[in-house]
């Protein structure tokens, strides 16, 4: 006689283990302890991946809640205005840097606390993996990092660092192989939130560009244009006059023939300046790629992926530059950013900002039309409504689908970045535990197989992250 074995309910059966992710910076480890850490998320959101923020000075992604933003519900009730630095949370083995100038980096913030060393003995008793997650934010106060740094357009050295630059390439891969080497990780993500010349030129992001300092114009970008066949003098040239171009439209002075004719007669006339966006573009796929390679020579198991930048889901221009198809080809995943709350916001800026120059002639609320036609939404606010409003979960569905279908057949696994309590102005959309599940619906309802819960577990309140829980399933 057969034994009562009850059969597979349909939820067993259909559906495959998600990865359920979230971000979370070494500093909520200390000042929470690591099992209580673990305990609230695979209570609270069943977590079973961490996203740990192994280097970065910015506090994005570390440190605790944003200094001026009201501190969450857990963790530690003051500010770390005066501690925090950034840096690298894990220890640095200098064999690996031994062909960089920048070597000094350990994040001096929380004294030796190495934050995998401590944190993948407890994530493993439970059966949760560990992925590193860093991303190319630095600062001007670093001993050699002068040597990495991009140079703008009037020569100065920028805060940004240089992907064709082998002393930044060599940093990169030096710190990937260091972690791949040392320490029991399961992944690497790696994000940088940054575009071309031409982009940041026109102020085509959600963020505030200044269209003096673009970059880049070193002696390595310059080496790999002339073997491109692109004239170095001829794209400084062409970002010359659209500089004057932006200027004047930032002064309100209408070219003759209108700010949209008057752009697409300098793109005619300066091919360079797309080139050299392009250039840019290609440098940072180069550096995808040989950090791919790198890792997948140290250990094939270690998976490793991207952090697409938010800038994807505002500028069609940054969109077209996000070939998934292409970046499949060396990303084990990516974490396309879908950040549906701030992301009203963050729209309302970008339209701002286009709207100043490129789009001088558009009335900003048919801009924002435009923009909802071609990027393909569908049930967004309206402009004076988008910020109080934020984006919708059907914004999430839409972008998820769209990734999907990009990467159908290829290895790489789609995880959303999902938004909780990322910091928005007093008078825009705050999260919800009802908008957070709903947005994590969305994304598996797409076909995504996982979410990545951001920015950092540090400011995020706990009914928002239970609200995550409940969309699973
Ligand atoms: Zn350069």
């Amino acid at each position: 006689m057969a034994a009562a074995v009850p059969p597979a309910t349909k939820a067993q059966a259909t559906v495959p283990a998600k990865m359920m992710g979230i971000q979370v910076g070494a500093v909520s480890f200390v000042d929470e302890g690591i099992e209580k850490v673990l305990d609230t998320f695979q209570n609270d959101a069943a977590i079973n991946t961490l996203f740990i923020a192994t280097f970065t000075y910015g506090r994005g992604i570390a440190g605790r809640q944003v200094p001026g933003q009201p501190l969450p519900d857990h963790g530690a009730q003051t500010y770390d205005t005066g501690t925090f630095y950034g840096g690298s949370y894990t220890a640095v083995d200098p064999k690996y840097f031994a062909d960089t100038p920048f070597k000094s980096f350990r994040a001096p913030d929380l004294g030796n606390f190495d934050v995998l060393a401590e944190v993948i003995p407890s994530a493993r008793k439970r059966g949760m993996k560990t992925i590193c997650w860093f991303e190319d934010v630095f600062r001007k106060d670093l001993p050699g990092i002068d040597q990495l740094e991009e140079k703008e357009l009037s020569g100065a050295n920028a805060t940004t660092l240089c992907f064709n630059n082998p002393n930044y390439r060599n940093w990169l891969l030096g710190i990937t192989e260091n972690w791949a080497r040392g320490y029991d990780i399961d992944g690497i993500m790696w994000g940088s939130e940054r575009q071309g010349a031409f982009s940041n030129m026109l102020g085509a992001s959600h963020g505030q560009a200044e269209g003096g300092h673009v970059t880049c114009f070193c002696q390595y970008c310059i080496a790999e244009a002339k073997q491109r066949g692109i004239d170095p003098d001829r794209a400084r040239e062409g970002f010359l006059e659209l500089q004057k171009f932006v200027t004047a439209g930032h002064q309100g002075k209408r070219p003759v023939d209108g700010y949209y004719v008057s752009l697409w007669r300098l793109m005619l006339r300066y091919p360079e300046l797309l080139a050299w966006e392009m250039l840019w573009t290609d440098s940072l796929r180069e550096t995808y790629a040989a950090m791919y390679a790198k890792v997948k020579s140290v250990n094939p198991a270690i998976g490793m992926g991207w952090h697409i930048w938010h800038n994807n889901s505002f500028s069609p221009l940054y969109r077209a530059e996000q070939d998934l198809t292409e970046l499949s080809k060396y990303s084990d995943f990516l974490k396309m950013v879908m950040y549906n709350n701030c992301a009203g916001e963050r729209m309302v800026n970008y339209i701002r900002g286009t709207g100043r120059a490129m789009y001088g002639d558009v009335p900003p609320q048919e801009l924002l039309d435009f923009h909802y036609r071609v990027l393909d939404y569908k049930n967004e606010k309206p402009l004076a409504e988008l910020a109080g409003a934020g984006f919708s979960s059907d914004y999430v569905y839409r972008e998820a689908r769209r990734a999907r279908v990009a990467i159908e057949g290829t290895k790489t696994r789609l995880w959303p970045g999902i938004d909780i309590d990322i910091p928005t102005a007093r008078t825009s959309s705050k999260c919800t535990p009802e908008g957070v599940r709903d947005a994590v619906r969305a994304a598996f309802r797409a076909g995504s197989d996982g979410v990545i819960l951001s920015r950092k577990y540090s400011e995020m309140r706990l009914a928002n992250l239970r609200g995550a829980g409940l969309g699973i399933g």
